[in-house]
């Protein structure tokens, strides 16, 4: 089964917007385990770790981080979709 890097932006946005959710975060840790890359890639790996924890530990993302996430994802997202539509 392929990994969808796709739906792991989706789902840092989901860990953004909402409330810690196990389901979500889970997701996140499991393909941070198994592709890296990607994550690495985005440059983006430990701000999504501190994220997590922060959120889990039921404080909310500091503003200068959720800013710094939402840059990086909207860069990632629009290079992602050049690619693809060019390809
Ligand atoms: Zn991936």
């Amino acid at each position: 089964m392929e990994l969808d890097c796709t739906a792991v932006i989706a789902d840092v946005w989901l860990m953004l917007d909402g409330e810690c959710d196990e389901s979500t975060r889970a997701r996140l840790q499991h393909h941070m385990d198994t592709c890296s890359p990607c994550i690495e890639a985005y440059g983006i790996e430990e701000k999504i770790k501190g994220l997590l924890s922060r959120k889990c530990g039921g404080d909310r993302a500091p503003d200068s981080l959720r800013d710094r996430l939402t840059l990086e994802i909207r860069k990632s997202v629009t290079v992602t979709r050049i690619e693809t539509t060019e390809a």
